[in-house]
């Protein structure tokens, strides 16, 4: 019998140091004349000098509009597509230098799930050869062996070892994300980037393959890079959330510090478009905030703060000077880049989450498992 099965047992991983590292991350994608030379006459800055952390056993949720730079960065971290220019450690290994070689260890350590669930599976392939793929790749179990391996994720992932032979179109839509979440979780990697893995599903399937991947999770200690654009869904999923506006980190913070008191106004805007049925109960003492104008072209970004362009409380200074990440009074894990935050006392977006709304729209609690890699992390800091 083979040893690399489908996963078994709580993973609780040791101290608590930091997974993935990100430090001042750049992908440019150059901008090519029409003329036969091609000679590059412009920068896409899709990701522009991004820093984040996401710790182990946690889920740090990335957010932000439609363009915004967030799938480039998955895929950048992912190594599906190479840096421009800035650093990626995982576990303290720089990824951003790795050979190609190299970078087979790297596939066993961070797998993605995408969006589509439609257009990831290769509709051609049945699902015992599309989830042993992994195994074929990385030297893992053969014939009968990765036949059993394949089976017993199928049935992780809440579906049947029937499935085996059936091909990816005879599945629904949420059926197809858990196939692939299940490809993402063969080889049992460390880090999981979501990539929008829910937003092309019915609501009420959503929920179920939320509440698969929260349960994974806490079985397999997985750390979660998770990026959506709906923030009810980054809330309850997410430990710490970042706020990315044209390629730029603006916002970023413990989750309850970060949706009880936004201090970034494009944050404040963000979660205005929640559909929070708590909200209703602040219409008194809240303002629904509209963004007027589309985002700029990540070609040609505003100059100073880059959302000067749509930004309510935009000021002289703002198209003049950037503003830098500065940690709030309260918590210095909260940071945001604005020269003219919320201020305290000001009318919050109708979205934000108050304490009543945190009461009666609660967060998951934190199982067993995940605890004790909190409580290991805390122990040893
Ligand atoms: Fe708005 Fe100015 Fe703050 Fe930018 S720096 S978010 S333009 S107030």
């Amino acid at each position: 019998m083979s040893t690399v099965t489908a996963p078994a047992g709580p993973t609780v991983h040791p101290a608590g140091d930091n997974l993935l590292e990100i430090t001042d991350l750049v992908k440019h994608f150059p901008i090519k004349s029409g003329s036969l030379l091609g000679r590059t006459v412009g920068q896409v800055r899709a990701v522009d000098g991004v820093t984040l952390s996401v710790r182990r056993g946690r889920t740090l949720g990335l957010v932000g509009e439609s363009g915004c730079g967030k799938s480039t960065l998955a895929r950048v971290v992912t190594a599906l597509q190479p840096a421009t220019s800035g650093s990626i450690k995982l576990n303290g290994t720089e990824l951003t230098t790795l050979r190609s070689g190299q970078m087979r260890g790297l596939r066993r350590q961070v797998q993605m799930v995408f969006q589509d669930p439609y257009g990831s599976l290769n509709p051609r392939r049945r699902v015992g050869s599309i989830l042993g793929e992994p195994y074929a790749i990385h030297d893992g179990p053969k014939g009968k062996d990765r036949q059993q391996a394949v089976q017993q994720l199928l049935e992780r992932v809440g579906l049947s070892s029937d499935h085996y032979n059936r091909f990816p179109t005879e599945f629904s839509g949420g059926q197809r994300q858990r196939l692939g979440i299940a490809r993402a979780l063969a080889l049992r990697p460390e880090l999981v980037v979501c990539d929008e893995p829910v937003s092309a599903l019915d609501v009420s399937i959503q929920a179920q393959v939320l509440n698969l991947l929260e349960d994974l999770q806490d079985e397999f200690g997985l750390t979660y890079l998770f990026i959506a654009h709906d923030l009810s869904v980054v809330r309850h999923v997410s430990d710490e959330v970042a706020v990315m506006y044209l390629g730029k980190i603006v916002e970023r913070g413990p989750v309850e510090s970060l949706y009880s008191r936004p201090r970034h106004p494009y944050t404040n805007a963000l979660l205005s478009a929640v559909p929070d049925p708590s909200a209703a109960a602040q219409r008194g003492t809240s303002t629904r905030i509209v963004l007027t104008g589309d985002v700029p072209s990540p070609a040609a970004p505003p100059s100073g703060c880059r959302f000067h362009t749509r930004c309510p409380k935009a000021q002289d200074l703002c198209s003049q000077e950037e503003p830098l990440l500065r940690p709030t009074p309260e918590d210095p894990e909260h940071v945001f880049a604005c020269h003219y935050p919320v201020a305290a006392g000001e009318p919050l977006s109708i979205g934000t989450w108050s304490e009543s709304a945190q009461a009666a729209v609660p967060r998951r609690a934190p199982s067993p498992a995940r605890t004790s890699i909190t409580k290991n992390r805390e122990g040893s800091a």
